[in-house]
């Protein structure tokens, strides 16, 4: 992917450490360039960071990789991370509490497309016509070839694949907010299918889901800090950038409040999130050409039992109706993922801005009481501690026919990375260090092109 050591030595500014900057911040210090990475906060992770919660570890919100993610699992082996110790790997499934009126979906072991075929073939939930309408997607989707010619939303391409109601309610819907996160009726049916592609069109490992053991700035930034240290980089803590110039052929960058700001460099990535980033490009490019976005929040409720509490899976679709106080979209077992979180369930809530409205302590509440009604344990209604996270701007709202902008922004020596450039993918993970390799690509062109120059 990128040559290790290379001889022409670049200094380059990342500007922002989540798992965009982290990527770059990699790529660029394995070729040989002098990196320094400007990290505002004081930890590296951004958006998917480990955080102190009642004297533990936990994480902003919870996450899920899929096996498809290729780019992150590689990027993860580079820095040193065992990829099979750190992630559970499950099977791609929707399973639903037994008796709660949903599925149960699971792909066996076996290759593609036969996984899909006996998962659906086994799926306890649905009737027939629900199977044949998912069969029916799929070899349409793989007809063709995963493309739209016009973008529309995910509730017209359902609509259009004849889904029935049960399927949309049961599978699809809980997809999308999973992947998207923005609901069907708004959400992007290209990037729908893009992802749909990668997982349940592609071999079965890529369709695995793959859990966190471990909290998510250990998950990677940690390494990604200690590998970037092995290459002669830094990374700076608590150093946000307030300002970016252009400084003869190289840039300047300029910290908010220090006494000695400024630190000049060759080559420049912002890795921050877009508002960020358009503001420190402000005066230097068109920043409508940045694309216009808007965002969707996602909450993450945290409820602690007693340590031996165990749910019968590692993780449970829910059905989810916010008018009766039914907010939890997912729960998930901690202690199943690590066995210092027992007793530790995290719900998640996406596309979550009516649950954000709501006072924390009645929404912990309401949650727990959907947890012991649904999966019939009682106990559930009393947690012994609860505690509600919401990521405002979690991503961007992933909408038919989205603008996004590409890592050149036609400004020598810079480039911009994040989940939000141009890619198959949502806001992910995945698009983020995607997006982070590209924009390191970008700036060693030049560099790699010098070099075959001089030899
Ligand atoms: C609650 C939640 C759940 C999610 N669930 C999933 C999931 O299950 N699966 C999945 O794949 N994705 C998930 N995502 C999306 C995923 O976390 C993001 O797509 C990804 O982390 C974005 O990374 P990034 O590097 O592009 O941006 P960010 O993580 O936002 O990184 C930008 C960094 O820039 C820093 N910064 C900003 N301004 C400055 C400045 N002026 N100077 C210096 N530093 C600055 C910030 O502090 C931050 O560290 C979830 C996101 C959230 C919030």
């Amino acid at each position: 992917m990128f040559a290790a050591d290379a001889v022409a030595k670049t200094s380059v500014a990342v500007v922002g450490g989540g798992w965009a900057g982290c990527a770059a911040a990699i790529a660029l210090a394995k070729s040989g360039h002098a990196v320094t990475v400007f990290e505002s906060t004081r930890n590296l992770g951004g958006r998917a960071r480990g955080v102190q919660l009642d004297g533990r570890m936990l994480d902003n919100g919870q996450h899920i990789l899929l096996g498809a993610y290729r780019d992150s699992l590689a990027l993860m082996r580079t820095v040193g991370i065992d990829t099979d110790e750190v992630l559970l790997r499950l099977p791609l499934q929707m399973r639903y509490p037994p008796g709660s009126g949903g599925m149960d979906f699971a792909a066996p072991r076996l290759p593609a497309p036969l996984h899909m075929v006996i998962a659906l073939l086994r799926a306890a939930g649905l009737t027939r016509a629900d199977k044949m309408a998912l069969a029916r997607f799929s070899t349409t989707a793989r007809w063709m070839e995963w493309r739209m010619h016009n973008d529309c939303s995910v509730s017209e391409l359902l609509e259009r694949y004849d889904q029935t109601e049960r399927l949309t309610k049961l599978m699809w819907r809980p997809l999308c907010l999973a992947a998207l996160n923005t609901p069907p009726e708004r959400a992007s049916a290209q990037v729908f299918l893009n992802v749909l592609r990668d997982s349940l069109g592609a071999r079965r490992a890529a369709s695995d889901m793959l859990l966190p053991r471990v909290n998510l700035t250990e998950l990677f930034p940690q390494h990604a800090a200690r590998f970037i240290g092995q290459y002669q980089g830094q990374v700076r803590y608590g150093a946000n950038v307030g300002a970016i110039t252009r400084n003869g052929d190289g840039w300047r960058v300029t910290l908010s409040g220090e006494q000695a700001p400024q630190q000049d460099f060759d080559c420049i990535v912002l890795a921050t999130p877009v508002a960020q980033t358009a503001a420190l490009l402000d005066g230097l490019i068109d920043s409508s050409a940045l694309g216009d976005f808007s965002y969707e929040p996602i909450t993450t409720c945290y409820l602690r039992y007693a340590p031996d509490l165990r749910l019968p899976l590692p993780f449970f679709a829910l059905i989810d109706d916010a008018a009766a106080g039914d907010w939890g979209q997912f729960v998930f077992d901690r202690g199943q993922l690590d066995a210092s979180q027992g007793g530790i369930l995290s719900v998640v809530v996406s596309a979550a801005s009516d649950a954000v409205a709501q006072d924390q302590g009645e929404l912990a509440q309401a949650i727990a009481a959907q947890l012991a009604k649904t999966l019939r344990m009682p106990q559930l209604a009393q947690p012994l501690w609860s505690k509600v996270v919401s990521e405002k701007r979690a991503t961007f709202a992933c909408t038919p026919g989205l603008i996004r902008p590409a890592n050149d922004v036609g400004l020598p020596g810079l480039a911009i990375a994040g989940d939000y450039t141009q890619s198959d993918y949502p806001a992910t993970l995945e698009a983020a260090v995607r997006s982070g390799l590209a924009a390191a690509r970008q700036i060693l062109e030049p560099a790699d092109e010098e070099t075959e120059e001089q030899s």
